[in-house]
């Protein structure tokens, strides 16, 4: 990928005075999104807080118009103090507490993850709100998957087959059911796959209203809109995808007035518009292998070392043979060498080295003999798609090491 010259020249400024640091581009961030608001205009877009949960970003997400996506009551709490309205911050995450349950009730729209924590949304409505019933979710875990007829165990949502038995028996009598919510892939980069799946959860949400005798206020469909890490992976195509989900949603909106689609999205927006800027701390050779030693990777941007450790030991179980770990994700992302840039000139001189970390482990690895321009001491590395699931996952306490800033570069 090519840095704008605006990125570069950010880069280039703030490299003077900051060892590592992530940057983001508040100016791309919201072009991403309107990009999805402009080829999705009936579907409401919700953000995946949890890729990336800095205030600014947030801040400027809501201004566009997106709700939350919270994983947490931290994240409830976060887009409550951006002034979100409760109706648009959905929270859905396996495990709630009774404490996240009581304090995350007045603040956002619960999404039950279990038939456990439906109880216990029953059981908090009907001692503690006053209500005789109060309003709730279900996340459901479908029978089907991306390209697939049949359903798989998983830790998220209540099994399709239980959801329609608790609406048969009509267990939960403080609680009524206004909406699902369906996710079961992310990082998906066929329209076409997309686009099956949105209909199917379509079809599953007529089932489910059915069986309630009501309209559903909501069908969140999820995310899985994917982006390139890669040069060699193609994006997904939006537009393509947007005019067929256009289609199939004026149809179902005949019949659904008051009914919102909703699609989470986290790192289509944001992933692209993150750069982790670090140094060159040393160079040296050992036994003929050329080793660059930057500053903070493992600890300050987890994903390349983590994809290289999942990659080395591929052969293991899980591995699907099409390069994904069913289950990795945001960890491990895909196959690939994560793309490495610098501010060398196109016309420098390069050579081959192994790319690690300063950190005293041997698994603080960014990437093993690759072509890069010829570094020295102080120059500057670049490891683009840093915006989502960067700072957030990478470990920064370890060893005690100075942690890289997130800085924004201001629309
Ligand atoms: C993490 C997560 C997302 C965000 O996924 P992206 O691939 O970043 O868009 C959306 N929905 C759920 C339920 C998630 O767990």
């Amino acid at each position: 990928m090519e840095l704008s010259e605006n990125i570069r020249n950010a880069i280039e400024r703030l490299a003077e005075e900051n060892d590592s640091f992530y940057l983001y581009d508040e100016q791309g961030i919201i072009d991403r999104a309107e990009l999805l608001k402009s080829n999705f205009p009936d579907v409401d877009f919700i953000y995946s807080a949890k890729c990336n949960p800095d205030g600014r970003i947030v801040r400027a997400l809501v201004s566009q118009g997106l709700g939350i996506d919270a994983a947490s009551v931290q994240e409830c709490l976060l887009a409550n103090e951006c002034k979100v309205d409760r109706d648009d911050v959905f929270y859905s995450a396996p495990g709630k507490t009774e404490k996240n349950i009581r304090e995350s009730f007045r603040i956002a729209t619960p999404i039950a993850d279990s038939i456990g924590e439906l109880e216990r949304f029953n059981q908090y409505v009907e001692k503690h709100t006053g209500l005789y019933k109060a309003f709730a979710g279900i996340r459901i875990n479908p029978d089907f998957g991306f390209g697939a007829d049949s359903g798989v165990p998983s830790k998220f949502g209540i099994d399709e087959e239980e959801v329609f038995r608790i609406i048969r028996e009509r267990s939960f009598d403080h609680i009524y059911i206004n909406g699902i919510h369906v996710h079961v892939k992310s990082q998906v980069l066929s329209a076409e796959l997309m686009l099956e799946y949105y209909e199917r959860v379509l079809e599953l949400a007529e089932r489910v209203e059915n069986e309630l005798g009501h309209q559903l206020k909501y069908i969140n469909m999820g995310s899985g809109l994917g982006i390139p890490y890669t040069t060699d992976t193609a994006p997904i195509d939006i537009e393509w995808l947007g005019k067929q989900v256009g289609e199939r949603v004026a149809n179902f909106k005949e019949s659904h007035p008051d009914t919102r689609l909703i699609i989470e999205t986290g790192r289509f927006v944001v992933c692209p518009n993150g750069y982790y800027v670090t140094h060159v701390a040393d160079r040296k050779t050992s036994h003929g292998k050329t080793y660059i030693i930057l500053q903070n990777t493992l600890n300050g941007f987890l994903r390349p070392s983590i994809a290289r450790l999942v990659e080395k030991y591929a052969n293991l179980s899980g591995w699907d043979g099409r390069g994904t770990l069913a289950g990795t994700e945001p960890l491990y992302s895909g196959s690939g060498a994560p793309e490495i840039l610098t501010l060398a000139e196109d016309n420098s001189e390069c050579e081959t080295v192994t790319l690690v970390g300063n950190l005293c482990t041997g698994a603080d690895v960014v990437a093993e003999g690759i072509e890069l321009p010829k570094l020295s001491i102080g120059d500057v590395v670049i490891l683009p798609n840093a915006g989502a699931y960067g700072a957030v996952l990478s470990p920064m306490q370890f060893a005690s090491m100075e942690r890289p800033i997130e800085l924004i570069l201001n629309a």
